[in-house]
């Protein structure tokens, strides 16, 4: 089963939204989609597209007319999207003017046409102004669509030229049963304790070894933490593989730590003031969870520049260990 015809149950509510727009012939020109990485933002830009661009206004998307069946192969004359170029990641600006281009152009079916910039937060500055002019002036019957997990990244003119729709995670239950309805039943549980609740990143994915590299790295985190293992080894271990799929496990490993060491949860650190929990279970204080978790988010951000992967990892990693053990010297 295509992904596109499983609607996520977390997006119900936006879907409905946009049918009674468009019932109401209310479709705004250009609708920014605020999506939490991985939870559905290019879904639902593409459920914009098919509601657009149907031949059967009243039951649209139908899924069952030429224009529906063009637009879920991607081959509607009147779709365009637009996305960083290979070896860039940056959406640039003469992308931007043949888009625009284009949607000044009439419609090949004699209806709308619809514009997909994604991630729209990769424009680069240029292309933003750029944009801005189609943005200001859009043609009629024109639907442009941004998804983006950082929109602050826009400039705020764009941004004021939205309409903006969220697309928050789903639970952990409802992305496992979206990814079984669409692939059939497998490690899901333990594939998305690896990436984080973006199910969308698992659609094509083999969950098994995902779930088990999510394991061994948090079964690593733990005895690192615990002073029983050896950061440079890990480090340069993890460096060589993929690098930003083990920095996510981390993230959310350091997330997990977080959440119980709020009030009611299993630690209250800050409270404590012994370098071990009472369990023997290595002491770390919610603060520097905190700034340990703005440098993994950083080192994941600066994957692309040329750094020394191992170091800036095994930098981090002993951080993690108790100071004052053998393997943390
Ligand atoms: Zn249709």
């Amino acid at each position: 089963m295509s992904a596109t015809a499983v609607v996520p149950a977390w997006l119900t509510g936006e879907t409905a939204a946009l049918v009674a727009a468009a019932r109401a012939g209310r479709l705004p020109h250009a609708l920014l989609i605020h999506e939490a990485p991985g939870a559905g933002g290019d879904w639902l830009a593409h459920f914009a597209a098919r509601l657009a661009l149907c031949e059967r206004p009243l039951e649209a998307p139908c899924g069952g007319c030429l224009a529906c069946r063009r637009v879920l192969a991607w081959q509607h004359p009147d779709l365009m999207r637009i996305a960083p170029l290979e070896d860039s990641r940056q959406i640039r600006i003469e992308q931007v003017r043949d888009l625009s281009a284009d949607l000044a152009l009439t419609s090949h079916a004699g209806g709308y046409k619809v514009g997909i910039l994604t991630p729209a937060d990769s424009l680069n500055r240029f292309a933003a102004n750029a944009l801005l002019k189609t943005l200001e002036e859009p043609p009629a019957r024109t639907l442009l669509v941004l998804v983006a997990s950082q929109p602050s990244r826009l400039p705020a003119t764009v941004l004021s030229r939205c309409q903006r729709l969220t697309v928050r995670a789903p639970t952990r239950a409802q992305a496992v049963a979206w990814l079984t309805a669409l692939r059939g039943s497998g490690d899901w549980e333990g594939a998305l304790a690896t990436v984080g609740e973006a199910p969308m990143l698992l659609a094509d994915a083999d969950p098994a070894p995902l779930a088990q590299i999510g394991a061994e790295t948090r079964q690593a985190l733990d005895a690192l933490a615990a002073g029983q293992t050896d950061p440079l080894a890990t480090a340069e271990r993890w460096a060589r593989g993929d690098l930003a799929l083990r920095l996510r496990c981390i993230e959310n490993w350091l997330t997990e730590r977080i959440r119980r060491s709020r009030p009611g949860g299993d630690l209250m650190p800050e409270v404590r003031a012994g370098p071990y929990l009472p369990g023997g279970a290595p002491f770390l204080n919610i603060r520097e969870l905190f700034g340990l978790l703005d440098e993994v988010r950083e080192l994941r951000s600066a994957l692309d520049v040329p750094l020394n992967r191992a170091l800036a990892l095994e930098a981090l990693l002993r951080r993690l260990a108790p100071r004052g053990t053998g393997v943390a010297a």
